[in-house]
This record gives structure tokens, sequence and C-alpha cells, in this order.
């Protein structure tokens, strides 16, 4: 094969720029990402050889091989793992192939100061080899072929491909460094970054030393076997970042052997930055599970529910059989028996955290809070460990931050309040603001805030804390506790709006089930309410999105009589104006609740239509 020359994806010249501007205070991180993938196609070849023993031909002993060229400035780093066919170098090294990463990409922002923070939501990676080296050459065989294939590139725009003498299984990385990365091209440099982020891989490291001396420098002996006592912060840290690829530090982590009927250890890290792919289908990083100390699978899936999906770290069981499939953990006594156990450890670091560090708790929910929230929906049997740790906005305060623990509301209701208030709205401040819970407001009852897209499904699914039921402020007649309610004047009330409750009712029938003096409003004139037990306006919008067919539920209208317009609506003497004034009571009341109009045109004209007639 002669040399061929071909262009990069756009995204990938895209992320190797942000990778040089991101990494320029930290950029002993490429070993880290380098040794990680040889050692990921070490533990590759291990799995595929399980169904394929032909791939070890050339020997099941797995290692990395460091060594630098202090002369010619160079440092090599070579594997005996999978390897890389010339199809998979052009596709795993030439284009960015989560559409998740491509996406996220496109959208950065163009502020290389912000974006070079983002860039370490999704781990570096082997692009990182261009923030030291001004060329990059990749020589690699893949198991089971003979024929070699050389990958060679500045990192500008282009890199060239040609045959490879490369004469093993594996993959062998060159690095020609840049002038003023010559330092790395150093045996006891190496020697110390691979100590510090790569101590734990479980295949053996070799360095050649200048004498030309080969010796092992990593201790395979798996970090997270060693007694809790021996290891120290710093471990725990370096240990997340590299197993993780990550280049935050956890907020807390949770290290646990578990003997009894099956034995493994867990050790689980929550982040302090959230993953750019946190709301997507597929995760790009799950747990990774070892079987007796042999990486095995990176799991996104089996081992712990979706609502925990943020969560980083490993499981390393003793029961499992190493052949173990991902149709095997599909249903396995020891896979169920693990998630149920590691779910409660990492419910237990977040108690822990929620109980003796206020602000650490704020910042994990700032960052995980909305996804946590749908644990109440997914996992039934931890419902009420989860609930005590749900943060809230509420009129309480004077801003929408989410503090308030629903322990704090019920603190604060009155003897005579039975329902916890709460009131869910396509975004916090529109719920803040809705005239539902104008009435609540003014009389001092606290109502809970919500905006998130998983609010509705979390409170049909809270249903009650603490033995006090939630109640949404917008939906039934609400009961304002009955001391506040002076029952004459109530009475006087309906007396006196009778005839025009009726006529609205008539002229509005084919919208509304129902119209009646309101309880809950004070500042607007009108309202929509579910009935009671149906889905609210909101929720209602959010199944039709979903694609669920809706029976047409027709709401209740409320109408405040202490309102100006209702008070004029009762001497209108004119028919259509007071038709039009109807219209746009229930009209309004669907804006406030961000509701659509079926007809914005019409509504239009009969805004102006009463403008007019006011004027003249
Ligand atoms: P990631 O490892 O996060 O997928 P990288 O950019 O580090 O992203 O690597 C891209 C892909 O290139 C890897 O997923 C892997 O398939 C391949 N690759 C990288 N290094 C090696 C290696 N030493 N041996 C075999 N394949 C490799």
């Amino acid at each position: 094969m002669t040399t061929t020359t071909h262009a990069f994806q756009a995204e990938v010249k895209q992320l190797m720029k942000l990778m040089i501007h991101s990494l320029y205070s930290n950029k002993e991180i490429f070993l880290r990402e380098l040794v990680s993938n040889a050692s990921d196609a070490c533990d590759k070849l291990r799995f595929e050889a399980l169904q394929n023993p032909d791939l070890l031909a050339e020997g099941s002993d797995f290692s990395i091989s460091l060594s630098a060229d202090k002369e010619a400035g160079t440092v090599t780093i070579t594997d005996n793992g999978i390897g890389m066919s010339k199809d998979e170098v052009v596709q795993f090294l030439g284009t960015v192939a989560s559409s998740g990463t491509r996406e996220y990409l496109n959208a950065m922002t163009g502020d290389q100061k912000k974006d070079a923070q983002l860039i370490g939501q999704f781990g570096v990676g082997f692009y990182s080899a261009f923030v030291v080296s001004e060329r990059v050459e990749v020589d690699s065989r893949r198991a089971g072929s003979t024929e070699a294939v050389r990958w060679s590139s500045e990192g500008t725009g282009e890199y060239t491909l040609e045959d490879s003498d490369f004469d093993q299984r594996g993959t062998r990385i060159t690095l020609h460094l840049r002038e003023d990365d010559k330092e790395f091209a150093d045996a006891m440099r190496l020697r110390y970054i691979v100590k510090r982020y790569s101590d734990h891989i479980a295949v053996p490291i070799t360095l050649a030393g200048e004498d030309g001396e080969v010796e092992t420098i990593n201790d395979t002996t798996a970090l997270w076997q060693r007694p809790k006592g021996e290891i120290d912060e710093q471990q725990y840290k370096d240990l997340y970042q590299s197993m993780s690829h990550a280049m935050d530090e956890p907020l807390a982590w949770s290290h646990n052997r578990v003997e009894g009927k099956y034995e493994y250890t867990s050790l689980f890290f929550i982040p302090s930055t959230r993953p750019f792919d946190l709301y997507e289908r597929e995760q790009r990083n799950g747990i990774k599970l070892f079987i007796q100390r042999v990486f095995v699978l990176e799991d996104k899936e089996q081992l712990l529910p979706r609502y925990l999906r943020f969560v980083r770290g490993l499981v390393d069981s003793a029961d499992l059989p190493l052949n173990v499939s991902r149709e095997i953990l599909q249903s396995n006594k020891v896979v169920d028996a693990i998630r149920s156990g590691s779910v409660k450890k990492i419910l237990g670091i977040i108690e822990s955290m929620n109980k003796n560090d206020a602000d650490k708790y704020v910042e994990f929910w700032n960052l995980f809070g909305a996804v946590l929230k749908e644990g109440v929906v997914e996992d039934a049997g931890n419902k009420d460990r989860i609930a005590p740790l749900l943060r809230f906005a509420s009129t309480h305060n004077d801003n929408l931050d989410e503090t308030v623990t629903l322990a704090d509301y019920i603190g604060r209701m009155k003897s005579s309040q039975e329902p916890i208030y709460y009131l869910v709205g396509d975004t916090k401040e529109g719920a803040a603001s809705s005239p539902h819970i104008e009435g609540l407001r003014a009389k001092g009852i606290e109502v809970l805030i919500l905006g998130d897209r998983i609010d509705e499904w979390l409170v049909s699914h809270l249903q009650e804390f603490e033995g006090k039921p939630l109640r949404s402020a917008a939906q039934g007649d609400i009961d304002l506790g009955d001391d506040t309610v002076d029952e004459e004047r109530q009475k006087q009330l309906d007396e006196q709006y009778k005839d025009l409750v009726a006529r609205v009712q008539s002229l509005l029938s084919d919208k509304v089930d129902d119209v009646r003096l309101s309880q809950r409003l004070v500042e607007s004139p009108s309202c929509v309410v579910a009935q009671e037990g149906a889905p609210s306006g909101y929720l209602q919008r959010m199944l039709e999105e979903a694609g669920q067919a809706m029976p047409s539920l027709k709401p209740v209208l409320e109408i405040n009589p202490t309102h100006p317009l209702i008070v004029r609506m009762g001497v209108e003497q004119d028919k259509d104006l007071f038709k039009q004034y109807a219209s746009l009571l229930y009209e309004q009341a669907i804006l406030a609740e961000g509701g659509q109009l079926t007809d914005p045109a019409a509504f239009v004209k009969r805004v102006n239509q009463v403008i007019l007639s006011v004027s003249n």
C-alpha cells in the first residue's frame, strides 16, 4: 500500500483544538489516557478470546510497555491487546463516533475558555496525545490478522495511512514531542505519572530505563482490594479520574467490601460535574464490572437503575463466572443482589452528604437532583429513602432556589391544613406567578413550586409524605382552611353572582365543564382548574406531547367575584360585549397556565374590540 492522505472529520479537528487549550496546565494526562486505552485493548482481546481462543495465538500474557528516547524526543506506548484493522483505525482515530459528542461539539459556544472547561465533562482520550506531540504515529495490527497499518498525523487537518512493519499483535503509539514538551521523554518522569494515575491498571506496565533494563512499574493489585485504611484521599481521587476519564474531583465516594451470601467489593463516586450526556438515552460511561479483579465489561443498565446514571465506579465480584456476557447479566441472582446492595450504598452516600455537609449537598442537588427525582418514579422500594432527599422551590422563599424539604414544609404547616400544596408548571417562574396560588399565597399557605419535566410524575408517584397528602393547587375545589372562610359572605356572593355564573357557563359550555366562584383567586379575574382526580392542564399537555391520546377533559372555570372585570360584567348591558368578556376570561386563564389557544387570532381580535369599546 502506498501512502494515502485523509482529512479528519470536522468535529475531530474541533476536539483536538479544544483539547490542546484545556489541558495546557495538566499535560501529563496524555499518558493516563493512552495507558488506559492500551489496557482497554487488552481487556477487549481477553473478552473476544473467550469466544475465539485462536486470537491468543501469540500468547495470553498481556502487557503495556513504555519507553522514552531523550535524544530523539519521543515516547512510545506499546500494548499487545486487540489492535486495530485499517478500517478501524480510520473509524476510531479519524471520526467522532458518538452522535452525542458530535451534537455537543456543534453546540460549543466558541468561547474557548468556557468550552475548554466543558471538555472535561466527556473525557479526553486518544487525541490528548497532540497536547504534547507535534506528530503522532500509530502502528497497529488486529489480533488474528497478519497485516499492520501505520497512521500518522500532525494533528492539524489530515492524517496519512500506509503499510507498517509492526510485527506483533496490538498497537504501538509513538509520540514525537513538541520542543517545549521534551521533558516527558524521560523514564523517571513517565514512572512518576504512571504511579500517580495508572497504578491500579491490572495489566503489567513495563518501563525501559536509561540503562536498558526493563521493570514493571505499576502495582497490579487493584487498589479497591486493599483495606480502606491503607488508601488515602488522593489515591481515591486519582482512581476516580483515571477510571472515569474525568478531570473533576469527586464530591463524595463510598468503598465497601460486602461479605455474606455473595461476596463483592464496590467503589462508587459522585462526580462534581454533570456529564454532557446525562439526558441521552444511552450514556457513555457506566459502572465497571470486574470479576476477581479482571475487568470484564462496562455496564450501563444492569448494575444500577437509571436514576443513578450519574454515579461512576466499579463492582468487583467473586461469584460471577469470568465468561459472563451482557445477556447473563440481565437475569442473574448475583447481579440482582449486587444491584440492590449498590443502590443502598449510593443512597447512603447521598444521605450522608445531606446530613453532614449542607454546601456539598446543594452542589449535588443542583447537578443531579432532577435525575434523582426519577428514582421516586422508578424505584418504589426506595421511594421512602429518596423523598427526604428532595428539595423544592417554595412560596416560603422570595427566590426560586430549590432548598425546601418536605419536612421543612410540614414543620411550617398550620394545624388546620391537611395537604401539602404544590403547583407544577412548564417553568418554576410560570408556576410561581400562576393565578392558581394567589389565594393560598394571600392566606400565608405555603406552596411548593415545581418546574422540571419529571415533576408531574414525581408528585403522582409520591402522593404523600409522612401521612400528609400532596395536592395540586390547580386541581379540584380548594379549601383554604375552614376558619378562614366567611360563610355568610360566601352565600351572599353566590346569590349575587348566580345569574352571571349561569350566563358565562352557557356561553362557554363547549369549553368548560363548570363555572364557579373562586376561593383561590386574589388578583386575577379567572383561572381554569382540573376536576378533582383529573390530570392537571399541564400534565394533559405533557401526555399529549408524548403521543398519548387524551380524552378531552374539560376544566372548571373559576372566576374572582372581587375583580373589577367581573364586577363590570355584572352591570354590562351590551350582550355582545358580555360574550367577549366571557371568552376572554377563559382564554386568559388558559394563557396564564402556559396553555395554547385554539384560535389565537380570534383572541387578539377580541382584545382589540374590548379595548376600543372601553376607550369609546
Ligand atoms: P475512547 O477510548 O473514550 O473511546 P479514544 O479517543 O481514547 O476514545 O479512542 C478511540 C477509540 O480508538 C477507542 O474506543 C478504541 O476503539 C480505539 N483505540 C484507541 N487506542 C487503542 C489501542 N491502544 N488499541 C486498540 N484500540 C485503540
